[in-house]
């Protein structure tokens, strides 16, 4: 297999576990991972239903968004994943849904407050909003990289609109979007029941810090 078809068939499978995980409907959402050389990145085709979903059908982009190999269109949304990667070097895996409790939060205009430990260890803050933005321009990608170049979390909510995570590879970018969605709906559900009290700062910090270096197996294993 070469290179180009394993990552073909990594992004493949990263898309459909995006339907696994219960973030997208029909064909909504999409996963891209940038390669090797840095240079490129494997994105969904557009319009592809994630069950009909193949490595050859995945469309290879350079980082203007002009597709280098594939026969069929990239994602609709694939100008955003580019201007990422062209002006984030460490992003390697972007993923964009309109997954429902964190889409909610995003249309109600209101960034998710850091009231779980689990927040302060994998957002390290609230999840903030970007900006309303149009498909069809930079915009949508220049309001994910301002809006997130300043914060610790990974996850933006692009207002009226939906998700977009950040991360060092595909699949650190979709674990990232599983637990958005999964922090916004225990929020929204807390946020019913009364008043949030946030997380100190000075807590959130410890929890991050925790999580970010010390949690799992040790790295030398
Ligand atoms: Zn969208």
């Amino acid at each position: 297999m070469s290179s180009s078809a394993a990552i073909r068939k990594v992004v493949s499978d990263l898309n459909k576990d995006l339907q696994r995980y219960g973030l997208v409907a029909w064909t909504a959402g999409n996963v891209s991972q940038r390669l090797a050389d840095g240079k490129s990145f494997v994105i969904k085709p557009s319009g592809v239903k994630y069950d009909d979903l193949t490595p050859d059908q995945m469309v290879i982009c350079d980082l203007d968004g002009k597709v280098l190999e594939g026969t069929l269109s990239p994602s609709s949304d694939t100008a955003a994943h580019a201007y990422i990667y062209r002006h984030m070097d460490w992003v390697n895996g972007v993923v964009h849904t309109h997954s429902n409790y964190a889409s909610a939060w995003a249309t109600a205009q209101k960034p998710i407050p850091c009231a779980l430990t689990a927040m302060g260890d994998e957002f390290g803050g609230d999840i903030p909003l970007g900006p309303f933005a149009l498909i069809g321009n930079d915009d949508i990608g220049k309001g994910v990289v301002e809006t997130l170049k300043s914060s610790n979390s990974r996850a933006v909510l692009m207002i009226n609109h939906g998700v977009f995570t950040i991360g060092e590879s595909g699949i650190a970018a979709v674990k990232t979007a599983v637990m958005c969605e999964d922090v916004a709906k225990t929020m929204y559900i807390a946020a019913a029941l009364g008043p949030i009290k946030r997380l100190e700062d000075s807590d959130i910090n410890q929890l991050f810090a925790r999580y970010q270096n010390v949690y799992g197996q040790p790295k030398d294993k």
